[in-house]
């Protein structure tokens, strides 16, 4: 990752990140995704490791620490394991899982994923079988297929149908791509950046530090220094403000509203770490607090219908981490845990 970290502050937040991002990813890679059915869902946040996707009536969604895949149904609150074979260890390739691990999508009604080792995978029937040829993190945008492919760590353009059609750049966008306008931007975690596809070997343009999110119309930002909530124009500029207090960079959104938990400290943890905000876009009505979970939140997913978000929270740390998975209402009315057929 290309980071500057310029101050003790920044180190220090980002030292808190990977260790969230490593926590997450001892399954597998920190890629992933979580868009298109929704560009109003946050989706150039390197958090969530499109560990959820928003598929139609269901939710899929990685258990961890099991590492495994879950699917729930939406509108209910018991899951169920995704490969329905009593006997199956979901180890070999006749898993209906085959591994899928991170950078879901659901792009026009198809589920992919990638495996452990970036593998691109797409959803047939009730399994999930090999995209041959296509290797790294990947969104489908703007009528293409970018993907960033392991090992050059190039940015490469396909056609919708897998051909590959150009390099966009030599450098790695970011792990998110999203298309808007003539722009491919992405968002490693340490900075946004956007390249100009309307030019031949354009380079790669840093809009700011610090975590990037997109609803295609503003660029939401959580910077490195102080974690604070920025709102700024598609080009990176006029930043405003948007809350007094530091914000967990686990930033969601839907089409009217921002969900967030408020950064507390460095430990992540503590008092009002349960607390989960929702406050409108467009800044009026200050924030509400929807609901207070007994455990420390870690990540916010809205999906693009429905008026449930999904939260996630964590107590523990590292193999000992322990995960719990929440329904709650955008309205804040109800809150019910995710609770497993298989347990
Ligand atoms: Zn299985």
């Amino acid at each position: 990752m290309n980071l500057h970290l310029k101050t003790k502050a920044q180190a220090v937040i980002f030292i808190l990140i990977m260790t969230v991002v490593l926590l997450l990813t001892s399954c597998g890679n920190a890629e992933g995704e979580y868009i298109d059915t929704a560009i109003e869902s946050a989706n150039l946040q390197f958090l969530p490791p499109g560990e959820l996707v928003d598929a139609g009536d269901e939710i899929f969604f990685i258990r961890y620490p099991e590492c495994q895949l879950y699917r729930l149904k939406k509108g209910t609150f018991v899951a169920e394991h995704f490969c329905q074979d009593p006997t199956c260890l979901h180890v070999t390739e006749k898993c209906a899982v085959l591994g899928a691990r991170s950078n879901f999508e659901n792009y026009n009604g198809t589920i992919y994923a990638i495996d452990s080792s970036n593998q691109m995978l797409m959803l047939k029937d009730d399994h999930f079988v090999k995209v041959e040829g296509i290797k790294g993190g990947f969104t489908h945008t703007g009528g293409k297929l970018y993907v960033c492919e392991s090992g050059s760590n190039a940015t490469l353009a396909y056609s919708e149908n897998g051909k590959l059609e150009r390099v966009v750049t030599e450098e790695v966008l970011g792990y998110w791509r999203y298309q808007i306008g003539h722009y491919l931007y992405g968002n490693n975690g340490g900075a946004t950046n956007r390249i100009d596809l309307n030019k031949k070997d354009a380079e790669m343009e840093v809009l700011f530090e610090g975590w990037g999110y997109t609803d295609g119309t503003y660029l939401y930002q959580v910077d490195l220094k102080e974690s604070h909530l920025y709102r700024r124009d598609l080009d990176g500029t006029n930043p405003v403000r948007l809350l007094d207090e530091p914000v967990l960079t686990t930033v969601n959104f839907d089409k009217e509203y921002l969900y967030f938990r408020y950064f507390i400290d460095q430990n992540a943890a503590g008092e009002k770490c349960g607390e989960v905000y929702r406050m409108k876009k467009d800044g009026t009505g200050g924030p509400e607090l929807i609901t207070t979970l007994p455990e420390p939140v870690r990540n916010i997913y809205a999906v693009s219908e429905g008026d449930w978000i999904y939260v996630v929270t964590t107590e523990g740390y590292w193999q000992n981490a322990r995960e719990t998975l929440y329904a709650v209402r955008i309205d804040g009315s109800e809150t019910r845990e995710i609770t497993y057929s298989d347990d």
